[in-house]
């Protein structure tokens, strides 16, 4: 079945302006915001500006530039956010797709967390 992307997502219209966000790192190929909802004392959605809806069709079909740039915006927001390796003990990265995965908004986001010890991976159902 193809990808099909809804463009009145929630986080389509962030990236059109039409929804004010807490930007934390803007680059050529991706926006990273905090969530609305933090879940932890940091908490940044990091979104492609192109219309994937899942890291899956991103990764079939996002350019190179798209990728190297989404990877690497993530690298610098870990490091900004002070949650890198470098000097945090860590933090957890999440993306979820659709119903088993319990995906709220259909544009692919990752989800950074950290500042705090994580709880179970996997709640159950
Ligand atoms: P999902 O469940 O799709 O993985 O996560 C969607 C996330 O988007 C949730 O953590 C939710 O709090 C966040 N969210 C939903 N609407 C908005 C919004 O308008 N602005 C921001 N910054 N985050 C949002």
């Amino acid at each position: 079945m193809p990808y099909s992307y809804d463009d009145q997502n929630i986080f389509a219209k962030i990236l059109r302006g039409e929804i004010p966000n807490d930007t934390v790192l803007e680059t050529d190929h991706t926006l990273a915001f905090r969530d609305i909802e933090p879940q932890a004392p940091v908490h940044v959605l990091v979104i492609p500006k192109g219309p994937y809806v899942s890291y899956d069709h991103f990764a079939a079909e996002a350019s190179d530039a798209e990728i190297i740039d989404y990877t690497r915006a993530i690298a610098k927001i870990c490091a900004q956010e002070g949650i890198s390796l470098d000097d945090n003990p860590g933090f957890r990265m999440i993306s979820n797709a659709g119903a088993h995965g319990v995906q709220e908004v259909p544009h692919l986001h990752v989800h950074l967390l950290g500042g705090r010890r994580m709880g179970r991976m996997v709640q159950p159902a």
